[in-house]
């Protein structure tokens, strides 16, 4: 690698181009700044996604290579000793999605607000003993409008559900109808009603009629973890970054690999130093910096930039990024509906590919419920959702998750078998519970004091603890998911619930707050210790809430940015 020349002023640089750090690129574009937004990963358009299976789900096409770039994950073995472990070894991946419009290219596009509750969870719920748990500097009712503009914004698709557990609403009802619904929903609804539960429908970040410049959703099948070619899915690309670029202010630099932040003796961040294609380094200043690399990998980059005033990472005299690093915690189960008990005509109906369920469950956002013994307050505990879906179509996927079978490699004859069942005889109806991992000493990122990237800088270590209350929370969740399950008349009803973080959902290690001393951003997300330095991807979250986290991170990204311009 060799220095090279300053580039051109700017008056905002972002780092990483995915949910995060687009919305204020657009944003900021549009009121007349300049932009320039480096991104590690390649520029993709629509054309380039194709619905290749073996690309997608055996080889990283949207990830770094691990043996390049790992990570290194601290996990405690049986004894309960931490056991750190290079991802280049164990299979672990915490890369989603680099590629310009980050991992929201490969998202589903489940789209839920946070509710109220979410704030302020400390003052309302009490205090849980090992979680650090806290309220948010803000209230919903700050975050709402953004939300709203999201809507229009990046296009949602949904229709308003009356419901007990309903967010407040600025607008009566979702720009875009619901998307098409496969005809398995109604039988959810019903079975639902019957249990008394309130089968929610989930609005989409997906396009259900042709707008914005965008087409409508094609229901290609092939949504989470691909990429879209039709532009119907809101990922940051097609939703923030096309219009950014339209205005003329904006400047992506795709395959910029942001080394290092460079700041003065008065402590203000001066440079972003990258490599780009051809391993040159290269450096832009410019008057603000935005973060936005996704929640490791931001806390990375500022431990991984130490400066005069910064002797232990950018922003990072209190001690405090890259702690409280939070995931979704939940997990999974499913019923197989067999085609033979089914009879004709429903055989036939849930034999459909393409459209969507869309049905979730939030009956138990708060879970109020004697029955229940968790840890906090009595008898009122954070709960979650529970999200309905069809077993994804690929079959690699399907095949490769189909040759394990009680910790046994299935191969050759039985493993044919049991895909033919698989493809022939049922179609698996699945859930997934979403429930607050609580922020705690137990799981944050470091700086690994060995393993190097292939620039020769320090990788990010993941210790990933988590509190033993999450699993009681998940394990309500899903056997109310199972009960809908048994209620359809599925077969092998079954649900796994883990304290295993699931990687594509991650959040925290930059907390706001209004405490300098236990927060890293404050209100408007700017560095209380570096006055023009704001982190605008999930990082910035105390508690994570029970939904998927991109909605959130798009709204509070507008109300940001809308803050930068005084
Ligand atoms: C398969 C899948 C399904 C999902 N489904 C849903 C869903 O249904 N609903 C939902 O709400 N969420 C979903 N998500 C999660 C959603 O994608 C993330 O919450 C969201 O994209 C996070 O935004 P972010 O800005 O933190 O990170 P990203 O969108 O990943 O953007 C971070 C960007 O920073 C870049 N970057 C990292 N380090 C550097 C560096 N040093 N220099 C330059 N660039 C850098 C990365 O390459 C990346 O492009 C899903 C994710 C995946 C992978
Ligand atoms: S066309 Fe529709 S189903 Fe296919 S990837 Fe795009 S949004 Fe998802």
């Amino acid at each position: 690698m060799t220095a090279s020349n300053t580039d051109t002023d700017c008056d905002v640089c972002i780092i990483g181009s995915g949910a995060g750090g687009s919305p204020v690129a657009w944003r900021l574009a549009k009121a007349g700044q300049s932009v320039i937004v480096l991104e590690k990963g390649p520029w993709l358009e629509d054309q380039h996604f194709r619905k290749d299976e073996l690309a997608c789900c055996r080889r990283a096409v949207y990830t770094p290579e691990k043996r390049l770039e790992p990570h290194v994950v601290e996990d405690r073995d049986a004894d309960g000793a931490w056991v750190a472990k290079s991802t280049a070894e164990s299979g672990w991946d915490f890369w989603n999605g680099n590629l310009v419009g980050g991992s929201s290219n490969l998202m589903s596009g489940f789209f839920h607000r946070l509710k109220p509750v979410d704030f302020r969870q400390l003052e309302e719920l009490g205090p849980i003993a090992g979680a650090n748990r806290a309220n948010w500097p803000i209230g919903y009712a700050d975050l709402e409008p953004y939300y709203d503009q999201v809507e229009r914004l990046v296009g949602i698709s949904g229709a308003v559900t009356e419901h007990p557990n309903l967010e407040p609403r600025s607008s009566a009802d979702f720009p875009y109808p619901p998307t098409l619904e496969h005809p398995v929903s109604a039988w959810i609804d019903d079975a639902c009603e019957r249990l008394g539960y309130h089968a929610l429908r989930v609005p989409r970040a997906i396009l259900s009629r042709g707008a914005l410049g965008r087409r409508a959703c094609e229901y290609s099948g092939y949504c989470g973890s691909f990429g879209c070619s039709s532009g119907a899915k809101g990922g940051a690309r097609a939703a923030w970054l096309t219009p950014a670029l339209a205005t003329g202010r904006c400047d992506i630099r795709p395959r910029a690999q942001v080394l290092r932040l460079l700041s003065d003796a008065r402590g203000r961040v001066t440079t972003a130093e990258y490599a780009d294609a051809e391993g040159k380094v290269r450096q832009i200043t410019a008057k603000r910096f935005v973060v936005a690399c996704q929640a490791v990998e931001t806390s990375r980059l500022l431990l991984n930039s130490p400066g005069p005033k910064f002797p232990n990472g950018l922003a990072n005299n209190s001690g405090q990024v890259g702690r409280n690093l939070l995931f979704s915690a939940g997990g999974s189960g499913s019923g197989d509906l067999e085609y033979a008990a089914l009879g004709a005509e429903r055989a036939v109906a849930l034999k459909t590919m393409g459209p969507f369920v869309n049905r979730a469950l939030d009956d138990w956002y708060l879970i109020e419920d004697k029955g229940f013994a968790g840890a906090g307050n009595e008898h009122r505990y954070k709960g979650g959702i529970v999200e309905f879906l069809l077993a994804h179509p690929n079959p690699t996927g399907l095949a490769n998750r189909a040759k394990w079978r009680n910790g046994e490699l299935v191969w050759g004859l039985p493993l044919k078998r049991r895909l033919e069942q698989w493809f022939r005889t049922d179609r698996t109806l699945r859930f997934e519970v979403f429930c607050d991992w609580l922020p705690t000493d137990d799981c944050f990122v470091s700086l690994d004091p060995k393993v190097k990237d292939r620039w020769g800088q320090p990788v990010a270590r993941i210790r990933i603890g988590h509190h033993p209350h999450d699993l009681q929370v998940g394990r309500y969740l899903a056997d109310k998911a199972e009960r809908v399950l048994k209620e359809l008349g599925a077969a092998r009803v079954r649900s796994s619930i883990s304290g295993a973080p699931p990687p594509n959902l991650m959040a925290g290690g930059c907390r706001f707050g209004t405490d300098p001393k236990t927060s890293v951003l404050d209100a408007d997300c700017r560095a209380h210790e570096v006055e023009n330095l704001f982190v605008t991807d999930g990082s910035f979250m105390p508690t994570g809430g029970s939904v998927p986290y991109t909605w959130t991170i798009y709204a509070n990204a507008l109300r940001v940015a809308e803050g930068m311009l005084g």
